[in-house]
């Protein structure tokens, strides 16, 4: 990728040097980075994927792409923990990660010092949730949720028009799960067992039933399973929340059958304590994301964005 990029640097910047106003963004994952150039129109004029490894050499790849371009701003989505309070001296740290050559890395001071530039930074489920109601399904929306379940579960939240951040960022992936009646899995999370990650996300699927979640699609057994895991929390959302909508993305959810699993089990869960118009057409209430995976990028492009705003 990177050699291609140099060889095809000259008209690339001949292509996006039309273009008025640049912002680099970042989605920052475990495995690989997503480094693109965007417009603050959401459109998307370059990417390019780095593999993960140590800061030293991962980052140098990246300041190198975005050195490339003549970019207003940069906006970063970034996988957690992460220090998002602009007053707290470790700001735009990642902090307590699994992935230890990560651990208390400035990844923000880094970028900024390197390029020059004003960082917009929040999570990597934040920078979905903002895509999504900045170019997708939730715009116009002022009371939105996206939640991605994938290797993990996270959700980021836009309340009041705004992501909420609160103490630190919401963690809906590990709330307490009431086990399904015929579930004896007791769950992977390391810290609470039968949260909801520990008991639907992708890995959990795999452990429970012996096979990658890909290769389950036809066994319904497993879809009526995850729907009532998924349901659950979605009702617990709602009730403390109270989201217009919610978003689905993630890798789990590119099983079609189980949106409509997951529609009918919240309206069962739910049990009609609330009745707004919003959940009456449940298939407006709870959607898929529909940014075609861009909705992270998008979402960083967007973090830029604001970045330039403050
Ligand atoms: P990540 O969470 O790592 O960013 P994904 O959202 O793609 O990436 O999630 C990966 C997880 O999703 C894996 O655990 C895998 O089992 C599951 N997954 C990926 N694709 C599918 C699919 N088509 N059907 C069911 N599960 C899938
Ligand atoms: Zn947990």
């Amino acid at each position: 990728m990177q050699i291609k990029i140099h060889a095809w640097s000259k008209m690339l910047k001949e292509r996006i040097g039309r273009h008025r106003m640049k912002i680099g963004a970042l989605e920052a994952g475990g495995t690989k980075m997503v480094c693109a150039i965007g417009t603050d129109r959401g459109e998307i004029l370059d990417r390019i994927e780095i593999k993960t490894e140590t800061p030293e050499v991962t980052m140098a790849k990246i300041i190198d792409y975005f050195r490339q371009f003549d970019i207003a701003a940069l906006g970063v989505g970034c996988f957690g923990p992460i220090d998002i309070h602009k007053e707290s001296e470790t700001y735009g740290y990642i902090t307590a990660t699994t992935k230890l050559a990560w651990v208390n890395y400035n990844i923000v001071g880094t970028l900024e010092e390197a390029l020059g530039v004003k960082v917009g930074f929040d999570t990597d489920v934040n920078g979905s949730a903002l895509g999504e109601a900045t170019w997708g399904i939730t715009q116009g929306i002022q009371n939105s949720m996206y939640i991605t379940i994938g290797t993990g579960i996270g959700a980021g939240v836009i309340s009041e028009g705004r992501l909420l951040h609160g103490m630190l960022h919401p963690e809906t992936g590990h709330i307490q799960m009431k086990q399904h009646p015929k579930d004896i899995f007791t769950g992977w999370c390391p810290y609470h067992g039968t949260c909801f990650e520990g008991m639907a996300a992708g890995p959990a699927i795999e452990k429970r039933w012996g096979k990658k979640a890909v290769e389950l699609s036809d066994t319904m057994e497993v879809w009526e399973m995850e729907a009532y895991y998924i349901a659950q929390a979605l009702v617990s959302y709602t009730m403390i929340l109270s989201p217009e909508r919610i978003v689905l993305g993630g890798g789990v959810m590119k099983q079609t059958q189980l949106l409509p699993l997951v529609h009918a089990e919240f309206k069962r869960q739910m049990a009609g304590y609330i009745q707004t118009k919003e959940i009456a057409k449940i298939e407006d209430f709870i959607v898929l994301a529909s940014l075609q995976d861009d909705q992270g990028i998008l979402g960083a492009v967007q973090l830029g964005v604001e970045a330039l705003a403050v």
